[in-house]
């Protein structure tokens, strides 16, 4: 049957996120039949623009492939623009009247994203309430940080979406609840006789949750000087990882057992303050290539004389039982050596070591989230051979050794398609942000009220020396003793 099942309605179709990342991941979707069959795409935005106009913006960044043209013209068939303005109620009366309009519209499910700025977000969101909500089907809504800068705008907007959405009906992406890594987390600490028992504060030494970007902001700084590194990911992205890393067991694998433990955890942990933290802002390396010549302040898009960090280190306490004392360090930093996103749990000293003093070292358990996902125990072994000191060796779970021919879905694919079966496990739920805020809000405003200044880092290296030190006296050993040999070479 021709009949309808399901509509996107994406809200700000004319922008940037939508080319980039939404319309090529739904095609993506489309492209392997993964999304329901019969569904249909409405883009909205206020530019004057048609459907081919759309695809034009958009096919270089879908990577599409010459046997796959028919299937592409599908897709954009499969599309509409309807344009209007966000503040105009009559304007979202036409676009219920577009989807109204299709073979069994009227039944169909809605999804709606809304790729926009957080400035005309609040009049979108009513007006698609007040308008554009299936009577019959199903209304979702996918919702794109920022969520808000601090606890009172991000509790506003909340409040705001609660007087018109039910929570099971809101979709919060944080890309980072997409990846594999992120999302085996649960597995490997839930399904793993090995890891459960040494989980806690008598066997772990400390945590350290890692984002690196080896790029500065390549002349786009005006939008994340906004913002700032702990915004852009410490806040949001590695907090979803220290949560699920440091959760109590749920009581189902179901999306609200799930961020239940990971709400009650967030509550053990007191506001951050600056004696927690190493704040850092890139320099440019005089002896650098393109870029990395540059330093933060260099981009002209930045405010002159702009505070804003980088670079940011925070250790945190989580006050219960399991885990008093033992320090969660995130760290995440942009214009650093390397391209990297882990979590490096490292495991305390054999107590009663007989074996000559130094060389064993602590175990740690890593878990790769970016590049090229893995799994990687550093452990003690005998050396081979004729000699019998212990030395520092591996257990290794390569992805692209162990599952060669698997193809890793993207994190918005992924994420997208929960949306349609209804899985909000990894999205995320107002009161997880809350609680974020709430850590997070205090610092932050003494940071920008009293512009404390960041320490300055040179592009490309693994950001301020400060932040070694701080690490070391929080607990974390470093042994640079540690040689892999990798196994692919
Ligand atoms: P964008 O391109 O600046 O905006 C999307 C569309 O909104 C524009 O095409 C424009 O459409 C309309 N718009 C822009 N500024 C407006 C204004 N001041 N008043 C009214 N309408 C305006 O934004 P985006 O980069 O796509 O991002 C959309 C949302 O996703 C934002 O909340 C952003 O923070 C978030 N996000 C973006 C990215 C990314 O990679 N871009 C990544 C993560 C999250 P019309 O003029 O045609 O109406
Ligand atoms: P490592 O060399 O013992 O380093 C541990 C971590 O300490 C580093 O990741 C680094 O993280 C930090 N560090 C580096 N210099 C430091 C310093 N001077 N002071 C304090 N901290 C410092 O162990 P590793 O990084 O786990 O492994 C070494 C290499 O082998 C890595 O490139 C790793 O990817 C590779 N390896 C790969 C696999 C695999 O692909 N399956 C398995 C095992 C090992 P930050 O820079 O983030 O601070």
């Amino acid at each position: 049957s021709t009949d309808v099942s399901d509509v996107v309605v994406l809200c700000g179709a004319s922008g940037d996120l939508a080319k980039k990342k939404i319309i090529p991941t739904l095609w993506w979707l489309f492209r392997d039949d993964l999304l329901p069959s019969n569904i249909r795409f409405v883009g909205y935005a206020r530019s004057k623009m048609t459907v081919q106009n759309l695809r034009e913006k958009t096919e270089p960044f879908m990577k599409l492939k010459d046997s796959e043209k028919a299937k592409a013209n599908k897709f954009f068939d499969s599309m509409s623009y309807v344009q209007g303005s966000y503040t105009d109620k009559s304007a979202f009366e036409k676009l219920n009247k577009e989807i109204l309009g299709l073979p069994n519209g009227c039944n169909a499910n809605r999804v709606f994203y809304l790729a926009l700025p957080p400035t005309v977000f609040a009049d979108v969101t009513r007006n698609i309430h007040d308008a554009c909500m299936s009577k019959c089907g199903w209304n979702r809504v996918i919702v794109e940080k920022p969520f808000g800068r601090d606890f009172d705008s991000s509790a506003e907007l909340s409040n705001h979406l609660a007087g018109l959405f039910r929570e099971d009906q809101l979709y919060r992406i944080d890309h980072y609840l997409g990846k594999e890594m992120v999302q085996n987390l649960l597995v490997l600490r839930f399904a793993n006789r090995l890891f459960g028992p040494i989980w806690d504060r008598n066997n772990i030494a400390s945590v350290m949750i890692t984002f690196k970007e080896p790029f500065g902001t390549k002349g786009r700084g005006g939008y994340f000087d906004q913002f700032g590194i702990i915004r852009d990911v410490m806040q949001n992205h590695l907090f979803q990882v220290l949560s699920l890393t440091a959760m109590e067991k749920p009581v189902s694998n179901n999306a609200d057992d799930i961020r239940d433990e990971k709400v009650k955890v967030l509550k053990c942990i007191k506001p951050l303050t600056l004696d927690d933290m190493v704040l850092g802002q890139y320099v440019g390396d005089p002896e650098g290539e393109g870029e990395a010549k540059e330093g933060y302040l260099d981009d002209a898009t930045v405010p002159k004389g702009s505070v804003t960090p980088t670079f940011a280190l925070a250790r945190f306490n989580i006050s219960n039982e399991r885990w008093d004392g033992v320090p969660f360090i995130l760290k995440c930093g942009k214009a650093l050596n390397e391209r990297k996103a882990e979590v490096r749990v490292q495991f305390r000293e054999v107590p009663g070591d007989i074996f000559t003093p130094g060389v064993v070292k602590r175990n740690e358990l890593v878990m790769r989230v970016q590049p090229n996902e893995a799994v990687y125990c550093k452990m003690m072994t005998k050396t081979p051979g004729m000699n019998v000191e212990p030395i520092e060796t591996e257990m290794d779970l390569s992805y692209n050794m162990r599952y060669k021919d698997v193809k890793m879905p993207d994190a918005y694919e992924r994420l997208i398609l929960d949306v349609f079966t209804g899985s909000q496990l990894n999205f995320v739920r107002s009161d997880e942000l809350s609680e974020a805020w709430r850590i997070f809000t205090p610092v932050l405003h003494q940071i920008e009220g009293e512009k404390v200044k960041p320490i300055p880092y040179k592009f490309g290296t693994r950001g301020p020396v400060e932040a070694d030190d701080f690490v070391k006296n929080a607990g974390f050993h470093y042994s640079s003793t540690y040689k892999w040999v990798n196994p692919n070479l």
